[in-house]
């Protein structure tokens, strides 16, 4: 690497670049650090050269390159920051400054280590976003060249690239920098499994390109008719992301690298989609993987049509359409928003940056790096959530996990025994999704246990598992503690009432004794059809007039009935919503739903809704009554 080289890049993108300026930063440093030498043997000047070559690739202004040439001056050599002033002026003195105060403590631990470096990047970055810029060219190169540290040093560098400041470019949009540098950690810190992976990639490359220029011609075959002009590339894929998602979908390689990868990059916004309309009309898109991220731009500004079709080899072919200055944003993200917009008082680019000023503020009221160090990571990973405990412990779930698989998270006896749960405060339902930063209080009933339909429900596989788990458990082991088989039996059986001797009589159920599915009941004909249901251990039942005909009655099962259950309560806030929630919490389909005050104190709830059987009801009734304030449940018309 020259110093011609660095001119030479940045004239081709620069329209007057300050070249004087260039030349004497770097006259300046190679003086200071005169005599030093890296670890990798070379003059210590090639460094800075080489981080100011990575922030020439990102198209940066000259006084950011002069600041890269001259970033470790300070920190490493005899000259101060008075020295940067009076050489080089406020601006350029000022990022140099920027980069020596992020500079942390090594006492501290690996955690507090993270949040305090990113909290510094952030702290000096807020004043001026090129700092950041610097920083994570810095850190790239200290990565291209890691070969020649000793190995715990070697390991150390590998992981802050991949805990601190891959986040921080993912973050910022820059992916150029955060696949390399992610790459390279992973080399360093997962060395075998890397070059498998690299291994199986260079295997399959050959056809793959086949499969490409296929593609492409298809393309351009059907372009000749338009006027449209587009440039067509295979999109490599990076090694560590291919990890992460075997990992996090617990796939195979060949079924995450199965899929091609394409980009198209075209002059404008009108030709993506009317591309996009091409490539749909040769392939068959599948449903549900189209994402219009221009219409939508991601948080970190990225913009691009992403589909996925049926390509000519019936396999699938992940496609991406974009215009030239949105390939620019997605791979250089804030660097090359800053270079279109410039600094100062643009408004959309300060709504870019409004993260790091939340971030700004947040770090002024965590008490510890800790706590900050957790809210950060709700900001820095898009595809997982953090939820917390009411105790405010992180659990960390895939994007579009739910309550379940947060309960199971915390512990498989929660899940276990989880019915519903309350988010951020309210009631929500057993299929309930979260989001991120979601508090989550996950409530339980000791009857609770897992039933197959929750796998539908859950996203994670350790929810499953244990839930499988659960399931084949009770079905081999007969639990002793259960009712009898027989009485199990009569119960299914026994749902809602069936009378002997009268067909369709109408079924009240007594104020006095207040039957409940399952209870050992009597009933009484009245006259104009209708019965009378008391509790066989009722004390009005002796008192009744012989003139009523006792008649044989029982419980019947019956999916599927539309019942009535009637709640009567103390009135209190929340309370209707709290009813309903449990309901739907057990995937009760609700037909009706009402409340009507009794007096000032009480309320009575009542519902009509659908039932899938006898011991669906049963359930039902008893979450009822653990609510709080809950007096009575009962069910269907009551007589007086
Ligand atoms: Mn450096």
């Amino acid at each position: 690497m020259q110093l011609s080289d660095l001119i030479k890049k940045l004239k081709a993108y620069e329209k007057k670049p300050d070249i004087t300026l260039i030349k004497r930063a770097y006259a300046f440093a190679e003086k200071a650090h005169e005599g030093q030498t890296r670890a990798t043997g070379e003059f210590y000047i090639e460094h800075p050269l080489n981080v100011a070559y990575i922030l020439a690739d990102l198209k940066l202004d000259d006084i950011t390159i002069a600041a890269a040439l001259l970033h470790d001056v300070v920190e490493d050599t005899e000259y101060t920051q008075k020295d940067i002033i009076n050489n080089f002026g406020k601006e350029i003195a000022n990022l140099v400054e920027g980069m020596t105060k992020i500079k942390t403590l090594k006492n501290l631990s690996r955690e507090d280590y993270h949040a305090e470096t990113i909290r510094k990047v952030i702290l000096a970055s807020v004043k001026d976003i090129r700092i950041i810029l610097i920083k994570l060219a810095d850190r790239l190169h200290n990565m291209r060249t890691i070969s020649v540290f000793r190995e715990e040093k070697r390991q150390r560098i590998a992981k802050d690239a991949l805990e601190v400041y891959a986040p921080i470019a993912h973050k910022l949009g820059i992916a150029s920098i955060k696949w390399e540098m992610e790459d390279l950690a992973f080399e360093q810190l997962q060395p075998e499994v890397y070059k498998e992976i690299r291994k199986k990639i260079q295997q399959s490359q050959k056809e793959r390109e086949k499969e490409i220029e296929k593609i492409k011609k298809i393309i351009d075959e059907e372009l000749k008719t338009t006027k449209i002009s587009c440039d067509i590339t295979g999109r490599p894929k990076h090694i560590y992301s291919i990890y992460r998602k075997m990992q996090k979908r617990s796939k195979s390689f060949e079924e995450i690298y199965d899929l091609t990868a394409l980009r198209i990059i075209t002059d404008n916004v009108r030709h993506c989609y009317e591309l996009l309309g091409i490539v749909h009309s040769i392939w068959t898109p599948i449903p549900k993987e189209f994402d219009d991220y221009i219409a939508t731009p991601k948080s970190n500004m990225y913009q691009s049509l992403h589909t996925v079709v049926i390509g000519p080899i019936n396999k699938p072919i992940e496609i991406q359409i974009r215009t030239e200055e949105m390939h620019a944003i997605a791979e250089q993200g804030i660097a090359a928003h800053w270079k279109y917009k410039g600094h100062g008082s643009d408004n959309e680019f300060d709504q870019k940056l409004k993260w790091m000023m939340e971030i700004n503020e947040l770090q002024k009221d965590s008490e510890d790096a800790k706590e900050f160090l957790k809210m950060l990571h709700i900001d820095f990973f898009e595809d997982e959530i953090f939820t917390f405990t009411p105790k405010g412990k992180v659990i960390e779930l895939p994007k579009s996990a739910g309550v379940l698989d947060f309960a199971y998270a915390v512990h498989s006896d929660l899940g276990n025994k989880c019915i519903a749960a309350k988010v951020n405060g309210l009631f929500v339902p057993l299929r309930a999704t979260l989001k991120n930063g979601d508090r989550v209080e996950i409530i339980t009933a000791k009857n609770q246990h897992p039933s197959r339909d929750w796998l539908k429900i859950v996203k994670t596989s350790k929810a499953a598992s244990k839930i499988k788990k659960y399931i084949t458990l009770t079905q081999k082991v007969p639990i002793k503690s259960f009712k009898k088989e027989e009485e199990i039996k009569k119960e299914l059986e026994a749902w809602i009432i069936d009378v002997d001797s009268m067909s369709k009589p109408e079924i009240l159920f007594s104020r006095c004794c207040r039957p409940i599915p399952g209870d050992k009941i009597v009933g009484f004909s009245r006259n104009m059809g209708k019965v009378n249901i008391h509790r066989n251990d009722c004390t009005a039942v002796k008192k009744i007039d012989s003139d009523r005909k006792k008649v044989s009655v029982r419980w019947v099962d019956s999916i599927g009935r539309i019942v009535e259950i009637k709640v009567d309560a103390e009135n209190r806030t929340g309370l209707f919503a709290e009813i309903l929630n449990t309901l739907i919490a057990q995937s009760t389909s609700i037909k009706h739903a009402n409340a009507k005050p009794i007096g000032n104190q009480f309320v009575e709830c009542s519902f009509q809704m659908e039932t899938s059987g006898l011991k669906h009801l049963q359930d039902l009734i008893q979450r009822l009554k653990k609510i709080n304030g809950v007096r009575h449940v009962f069910i269907g018309n009551v007589s007086s």
